[in-house]
């Protein structure tokens, strides 16, 4: 064949593989007339087509390693249809380099040859066994599970930081979500497989001036120069989509953190602290799998380590209290019911609100004993008005949604209901509208059937109010104070609201509007046929004393 088509680039390419050193394959791959021209090797024959697709196909790449020899050949490919500039690419990859020879660790390096236009027109493949040497050192290698990792990792960021002076360097982290419970569910076997497809697939995205190395168990860091916060998140983009979302059909979801090395005299480890710290910060979120590392996430956090340090004692010290905020009819001014609060009393704190420890206790699963603590709170109380002969108002709860997805609602309310031997209308239970609400209108069909009055809190907070409307049978609406003063503010939100209160009362159900804060709004809601209020304009949440007072002042064992 001829090499006189080919620029002087791929000629000086295709002359030097000449001199190989034996053990190499070198492969010149003619991207343009689409066949291979073998020169110091065995491996592929001459004339295929596309000797990846070859390698691919054959018995040459060791099984386990197929899936990252896939990945590895679409970023090929889709590098190629870029017609990018001049590009290196290389894997670590197990192949058979001869028939009837065990696999050995190679190094295959692709360096593409580009024409005058820019377009890629040969491709020159190394395909290096590794010596037993470097196998055993395998420092190259692996830097996954040598010991020499941390320092190897730590000199290719400090020679990225020197040779990039004038670009930003952002380290990123992440994890797989919920990772034990894949251990726990498919075994630790596959947890294992799942973190190695992971490792390999990061050998095929980063590239070589993109260090990267796992930290702990499913814990990642890659660090890269980038110019541009939307680089960022395109190449995070880049790595999901290359991953993909399923492995041997294991759904899994990673969750990732950002730091930007603002002060390259801070050691690396400070970056990547604020970066675990940009990762925690979204765990659990579902809309969102990328923090950002800022200054203020760190007082959040310490805030949280606060939390969680005194949150078993605060249980045990009986620091949570329960307040009560009253539901009023509007036309006669009486207290109809109420909604029980949590509140922390620290001892040195002061009082705490649940805006601080709530969103706390939902990511770490306390929030399940927060909730049936108040639960039962709610149930003494109704007990001691109905033993001091002071008529009861039904009381409301909050069931978060760890509880509900996780725990038996329904068991736990017949047995305190049972336990206090209440009237089964008296307790009410609140839902926040979510995005699973298959599996919330399951619990509130349930709870309806045992007897429970449910009530669907915070609507017009979210996306999804009218989907649970639609999917799940609530007894009672409660409009979102946001929902409320937003729309109060023009006319077309304020036929929105009418419309939803005339729709709800259409499918049979009750409104209670939450967050009132003004006679104007009051009166509006009266006007739209909504008679049930919760707000400031009336009352806050209140201690137990303070609304036994209100509810009925001559029983309350406080009046004059
Ligand atoms: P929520 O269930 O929607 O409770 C209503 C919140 O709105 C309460 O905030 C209440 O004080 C506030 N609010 C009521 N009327 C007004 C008003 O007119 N103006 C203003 N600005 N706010 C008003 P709070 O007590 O701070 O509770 C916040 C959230 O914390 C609750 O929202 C609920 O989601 C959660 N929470 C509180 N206690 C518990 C609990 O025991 N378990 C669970 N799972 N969540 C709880
Ligand atoms: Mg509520
Ligand atoms: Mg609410």
């Amino acid at each position: 064949m001829s090499i006189n088509n080919f620029s002087d680039r791929d000629r000086r390419l295709f002359i030097e593989t000449f001199t190989g050193d034996g053990e190499t394959v070198h492969i010149f791959w003619n991207c343009l007339e689409k066949r291979t021209v073998r020169l110091c090797g065995r491996l592929i024959p001459d004339g295929v087509e596309d000797p990846l697709e070859y390698l691919r196909c054959s018995e040459l790449v060791e099984p386990s390693a197929r899936p990252s020899f896939d990945l590895f050949c679409n970023k090929v490919n889709s590098e190629i249809n870029q017609w990018a500039s001049d590009k290196r690419l290389a894997i670590d990859i197990p192949l058979r380099l001869r028939e009837g020879i065990a696999y050995t660790l190679c190094h295959v390096s692709i360096l593409f040859g580009c024409g005058d236009d820019g377009r890629f027109t040969s491709a020159h493949i190394n395909i290096t066994p590794y010596s037993e040497k470097e196998i055993s050192e395998r420092e190259i290698i692996d830097i996954f599970t040598s010991e020499k990792a941390p320092k190897i990792f730590s000199q290719r960021i400090t020679r990225l930081m020197d040779k990039n002076r004038d670009r930003n360097i952002a380290f990123i982290q992440f994890d797989v979500d919920r990772f034990k419970l894949i251990n726990d569910t498919y075994g630790v076997e596959m947890g294992d497989e799942l973190l190695k497809y992971i490792k390999d697939s990061l050998t095929v995205i980063c590239t070589d001036e993109q260090p990267f190395t796992r930290l702990t168990a499913d814990v990642f860091m890659i660090v890269t120069a980038f110019d541009t916060e939307n680089e960022i998140v395109g190449f995070i983009r880049s790595i999901e989509s290359t991953m993909g979302k399923k492995y041997k059909g294991i759904e899994y979801r990673l969750t990732f953190g950002v730091a930007i090395a603002e002060d390259r005299k801070l050691h690396s480890r400070c970056h990547g602290d604020n970066a675990t710290l940009a990762r925690k910060s979204v765990k659990g979120n579902a809309l969102n799998n990328i923090g950002f590392y800022n200054g203020s996430l760190k007082k959040a956090l310490y805030r949280q380590n606060d939390i969680e340090e005194d949150m078993a004692d605060a249980m045990l010290n009986n620091e949570f209290v329960m307040y009560l905020q009253p539901k009023y009819s509007i036309s006669t001014g009486r207290i109809i019911g109420a909604e029980a609060l949590a509140r922390w009393m620290h001892p040195k704190k002061g009082l705490i609100p649940p805006s601080d420890f709530v969103p706390v206790f939902e990511k770490n699963g306390f929030i399940v004993k927060l909730d049936q603590l108040m639960w039962e709170k709610a149930c003494v109380k109704i007990r001691s008005w109905i033993d001091s002969g002071i008529t009861p108002v039904p009381i409301s709860v909050n069931i978060s949604r760890e509880y509900l997805n996780f725990f038996d609602v329904v068991g736990k309310f017949r047995e305190l209901i049972d336990k206090y031997n209440i009237p089964i209308h008296l307790l009410e239970a609140e839902i926040t509208e979510s995005v699973d609400a298959a599996e919330t209108a399951d619990v509130v069909r349930q709870m309806k059937k045992c007897g429970f009055t449910m009530l669907m809190d915070d609507f017009g907070s979210g996306f999804s109010s009218l989907n649970m409307l639609k999917t799940t049978p609530f007894d009672v609406l409660k409009i979102d104070r946001g929902f409320l003063s937003e729309f109060m503010e023009s006319e077309r939100g304020r036929k929105i609201i009418a419309h939803t209160i005339s729709m709800s009362r259409d499918i049979g159900l009750d409104i209670i509007a939450e967050g009132v804060e003004t006679v104007d709004q009051a009166e509006f809601l009266q006007s739209c046929g909504c008679d049930t209020a919760q707000g400031f304009y009336y009352s806050k949440p209140i201690p137990e004393e303070e609304f036994d007072k209100r509810l009925n002042p001559e029983k309350s064992p406080f009046s004059k």
